[in-house]
């Protein structure tokens, strides 16, 4: 196919072994702030942290430069939906919810994922929408099966969240990764009617990452050009992890594999 966007790679077993150690850096910091978050903590703090371990683990912090992304970790605060800029001047306070998105280069290969936590006690409402946009990436993971197509994944992410009464943003997807962060092909979380949808074969290394709103799926990108936000400014939950799609089915790069990726589970 002439269009470059169409061209999705496939991985080896030796290739996604690699993607799986930057993977595991990912879920290593993931990890490690979900430890250490709580109320009265700067955000610049945080993207700290996150650096420091990367860099001790011999990766390379993928957000940062990228595009000129000023930090290594994007966190987005209750009606911020992705791409915030950790800041001094943002401290965390009791009730919020933080996602928390890292990405790492190691040995010519990117790691992604991403996770909302809590900052302490919050609202049952904030409760729900974070499990329900977990539980959605559980359900599209799943459907990472050779043979299967992107729209089942985007299917799989919409009916589950909207049954809930949530939205799914639109105006960001998941995408494929390898030697590049943003690969083929893009992966919605809603399914788009009009376009036909490449089919998953094995090799593919899909960052799935869904993005859901409590009302509308509209957003906006703040004056800083990064930070989006939801329209109606209610609060928004992602989750992401990167999976390869093997004969033998999904195989999650980004879940610690030395012990109990706890971030996945108390979230
Ligand atoms: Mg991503």
């Amino acid at each position: 196919m002439a269009d470059q966007e169409k061209v999705i790679t496939v991985k080896s077993p030796e290739e996604i072994q690699l993607m799986f150690e930057a993977n595991q850096i990912v879920a290593g910091v993931l990890e490690l702030l979900r430890t250490r978050i709580r109320p009265g903590l700067t955000t610049l703090k945080l993207d700290g942290w996150a650096e420091e371990y990367c860099r001790d683990h011999k990766g390379v912090p993928a957000f940062k430069g990228y595009r000129g992304f000023p930090g290594s970790l994007c966190v987005s605060i209750n009606e911020q939906v992705v791409h915030g800029i950790p800041s001094k001047k943002v401290v965390l306070c009791e009730g919020d919810i933080i996602s928390i998105d890292f990405g790492v280069k190691l040995n010519g290969f990117f790691g992604d994922a991403a996770v909302t936590l809590p900052v302490g006690k919050v609202s049952p409402k904030n409760e729900t929408l974070m499990r329900v946009t977990r539980e959605s990436l559980g359900h599209a993971i799943d459907k990472v099966r050779v043979g299967n197509r992107v729209s089942d994944i985007s299917r799989a992410v919409q009916t589950h969240v909207e049954k809930h009464g949530f939205s799914v943003v639109r105006q960001f997807v998941g995408h494929g990764i390898g030697t590049d962060l943003h690969e083929s092909p893009e992966i919605p979380n809603y399914v788009q009617k009009s376009k036909s949808s490449p089919r998953i074969l094995e090799g593919m290394v899909l960052a799935i990452e869904p993005m859901v709103n409590a009302g509308t799926y509209k957003v906006k990108v703040l004056k800083d050009n990064w930070t989006v936000v939801t329209a109606d400014r209610k609060p928004s939950a992602h989750f992401e992890h990167s999976v390869a799609a093997t004969s033998n089915g999904p195989v999650v790069l980004s879940v610690l594999a030395d012990r109990e990726n706890e971030v996945f589970l108390h979230s």
